[in-house]
């Protein structure tokens, strides 16, 4: 409040021109405000799976008698590193999406292509439940924007799918385009997400479960990721769900035109 009175006492300009400086010093403050918030979050998360690897890391000297202890202190020691891994990835991610120009490398992508991939780096998971991903592509479908963010939305998407259902199921992932805009569908039947939680998914470090998501190495981040890609290409990403019976997250970005400017 103060710093923005400041502002508007020594600018030698017209009303107007000041009223949009104090707009523009409120978002200032506002995403200084988010920026902040993220810091302290990430700080509070972080120390969860560093304590845990100091404590593992202690137990595992005092138990050097004992292999069988040891090796169990040590199984568990890798499951934390690779979830601090994770969320080092997912944090940078999320500070690339939020940077100045995320689109700097935007060209047209091929859905197609993001779909393959985004499949593929989910398979191994799949494998290991016994699940089968099936995805129904359609040629010739492009979005502007980044391939990279793109591709990891659907990967976390998917990914996601897979870590919420039973063993056995199927996972769908389904392209259309409707009225110029490419939807991106990926259902599931898993555990599904109550209707007070489907608003809260897609904020920074929100899990339903926290205590199971500790143990299957969720972080919270993934889904605010994925609304972070579709907003800044656009577009958004919209959830259908019954609980107990599965899940639809649906990625809707605008399709990039048909006619090439260059070539026309
Ligand atoms: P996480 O790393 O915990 O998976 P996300 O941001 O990707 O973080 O998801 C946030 C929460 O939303 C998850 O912890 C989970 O409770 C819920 N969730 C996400 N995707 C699904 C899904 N396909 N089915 C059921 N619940 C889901």
């Amino acid at each position: 409040g103060t710093e923005l009175q400041l502002r508007v006492r020594i600018t030698p300009l017209g009303n107007r021109f000041l009223l949009l400086l104090a707009a523009d010093r409120t978002e200032e403050v506002r995403l200084a405000g988010v920026r902040r918030d993220f810091v302290a979050n990430v700080s509070h998360e972080l120390k969860t799976p560093i304590g845990a690897v100091a404590v593992l890391a202690e137990a595992i000297e005092a138990a050097s008698e004992d292999p069988e202890r040891v090796r169990a202190f040590s199984k568990r020691m890798q499951v934390e590193a690779e979830r601090l891994g994770r969320m080092t990835k997912e944090i940078i991610d999320l500070s690339r999406i939020q940077a100045d120009d995320p689109l700097e490398d935007a060209a047209r992508v091929p859905i197609a292509r993001v779909v393959d991939v985004a499949v593929d780096r989910n398979r191994v998971a799949a494998d290991a439940k016994r699940m089968r991903i099936i995805p129904r592509v359609l040629d010739d479908v492009e979005v502007l924007g980044s391939e990279e963010l793109l591709t990891t939305a659907l990967q976390n998407l998917v990914a996601n799918a897979v870590q919420y259902s039973p063993e056995a199921t199927h996972v769908g992932v389904g392209v259309r385009v409707q009225d110029g805009i490419v939807e991106i569908a990926v259902t599931d039947k898993g555990v599904g997400i109550a209707q007070e939680d489907r608003e809260r998914v897609f904020e920074r470090f929100y899990r339903v479960d926290p205590a199971r998501s500790r143990v299957t190495g969720g972080t919270g981040l993934g889904l605010s990721i994925v609304k972070h890609v579709a907003v800044t290409h656009g577009g958004e990403v919209t959830l259908w769900s019954r609980p107990g019976q599965g899940s639809t997250f649906t990625l809707r970005l605008p399709a990039a035109s048909h006619h090439r400017e260059e070539t026309a």
